[in-house]
C-alpha cells in the first residue's frame, strides 16, 4: 500500500492512497437470483458454477481476514442471498463475528429465514422494491409475488428489524410512484431510499432514463415537508425526515452527486474477486490466493492501491457512451 507523505498508516486498517479507511465489506454470496429485474439482470442471465462460488468455510476464512484488517460491518448481498441453499450456515458464520451485520434482499424468501437472521443478529435489512403496482412488478421483476414481498416487509417491521426499502427510480417506469413510497415510509415508520439508476453491463442504462437526486427531491418536497438529516460522512444516501412523521426518506445519488470522497466500502464477489470500487475494472482474485494458501491480507491491501478517487476512474457518465465496461450488478453484489 502506498504511504501518504506524513500519514501514519496502521497496518491493521485498510487505508487507500487518498486516506480513505475501508471498514465496510459488502460480500456477495451468490450471483443466482429468483428475480430478473430489468435494470440488473435483464436477460435472466445464468449464474456461476457452484464450484467457482466460495464455500461456507471459505466465506468464514475471508471474513476473518477482513475483520482482522479493521472491517467493522459486513453486508451479505448477491444476486439474491436468500436463494443460497446453505444460507443458514452462512448466517451462522456471520453470527460468530462481533461486528455490525446486514443483508440486502428482494424480500421474497424473508419469511423462511427471519428466525435465522434474528438468531445471528443480522438486524439490518435492506429490501428492494421498485413498485407497489402488480402489473408493473411483473414487468420489472418477471414474477408475480408482489403481495408476498409486501407481507414480508411488514413481517420484518413487526419482528423488529431495522428496515430500509431500496427503490431504483427509472424515468417512465416508476417515477410516478414517489408519493406512494413516501406514504409507505410514513405508514410503516421506516426509511425508503430512492436510488438513481446506475449503468452496468447490458442493463439498458441511458442518461435520460435516470431521475436525478434534485428531481426526486423537488418532486417529493412539493408534497411533503422535508427536513434534511445530519449526514453520516460515509453514508451514500442523503436523508430527510418528514415533518411530524417517524418515517424518513433517503436519496442515493451515485451518478449525479457521487459520495466517493468518503467511500469506506470494499466488495467481494460470489466467485471470490475483490472489487475495490463498484465502477472499477480491476478485480483481485482472493479465491485463488486462498486456495493456494497465500497471504490474503496482502492481496486485500494491494487491491486498494489502484482504487481511483471517483467512479472507478471513469469519465462522468453523461459523456460516457460505453457503459458496458463492468460486470452486471447481480454478479458484483449491490
Ligand atoms: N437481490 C437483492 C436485492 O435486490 O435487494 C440484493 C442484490 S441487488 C444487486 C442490490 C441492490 O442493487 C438492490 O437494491 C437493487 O435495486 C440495486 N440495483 C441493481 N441494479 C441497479 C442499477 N442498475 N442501478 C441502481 N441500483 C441497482
Ligand atoms: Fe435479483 Fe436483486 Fe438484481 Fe433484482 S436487483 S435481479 S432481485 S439481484
Amino acid at each position: 500500500m502506498e504511504n501518504m507523505p506524513g500519514r501514519k498508516i496502521n497496518n491493521k486498517t485498510l487505508v487507500d492512497r487518498f486516506g480513505r479507511t475501508h471498514n465496510y465489506l459488502r460480500f456477495s454470496i451468490t450471483d443466482d437470483c429468483n428475480f430478473a429485474c430489468t435494470y440488473c439482470r435483464p436477460d435472466g442471465n445464468s449464474c456461476t458454477k457452484s464450484n467457482n462460488i466460495l464455500s461456507v468455510d471459505e466465506f468464514e476464512e475471508i471474513c476473518t481476514v477482513f475483520i482482522n484488517l479493521g472491517i467493522k460491518k459486513i453486508r451479505i448481498t448477491g444476486g439474491e442471498p436468500l436463494v443460497r441453499r446453505d444460507f443458514n450456515e452462512i448466517a451462522n458464520v456471520l453470527g460468530k463475528f462481533n461486528i455490525e451485520k446486514a443483508i440486502t434482499t428482494n424480500g421474497l424468501l424473508f419469511d423462511c429465514y427471519f428466525e435465522t437472521l434474528k438468531k445471528n443478529n443480522i438486524n439490518r435489512i435492506n429490501i428492494s422494491l421498485d413498485t407497489l403496482k402488480d402489473e408493473r412488478f411483473f414487468e420489472i421483476t418477471g414474477n408475480r409475488y408482489l403481495s408476498r414481498v409486501k407481507e414480508n416487509i411488514q413481517l420484518a417491521v413487526d419482528k423488529g428489524f431495522l428496515v430500509k426499502l431500496n427503490v431504483v427510480v427509472i424515468k417512465g417506469t416508476n417515477d410516478d410512484e414517489l408519493t406512494d413510497f413516501v406514504n409507505l415510509a410514513i405508514k410503516l415508520q421506516i426509511t425508503v431510499r430512492f436510488i438513481e439508476f446506475m449503468p452496468f453491463k447490458e442493463n439498458n442504462w441511458k442518461f435520460g432514463s435516470m431521475v436525478r437526486h434534485d428531481d426526486i427531491l423537488q418532486n417529493i418536497s412539493s408534497k411533503f415537508n422535508l427536513i434534511p438529516d445530519t449526514l453520516l460522512q460515509s453514508e451514500p444516501a442523503k436523508y430527510y425526515s418528514i415533518k411530524g412523521q417517524k418515517g424518513r426518506i433517503g436519496i442515493i445519488s451515485t451518478v449525479s452527486q457521487p459520495f466517493c470522497d468518503n467511500c469506506n466500502r470494499i466488495r467481494v464477489t460470489a466467485d471470490g474477486k475483490i472489487k475495490s470500487c463498484l465502477f472499477g475494472h480491476s478485480e483481485t482474485d482472493l479465491r485463488e490466493a486462498l486456495r493456494n494458501k497465500q497471504d490474503m491480507s496482502e492481496f486485500i491491501k494491494n487491491s486498494l492501491v489502484s482504487k481511483a478517487l471517483k467512479h472507478g476512474g471513469k469519465k462522468p457518465f453523461e459523456s460516457n457512451n460505453d457503459v458496458n465496461f463492468n460486470r452486471s450488478m447481480y454478479s458484483i453484489g449491490g
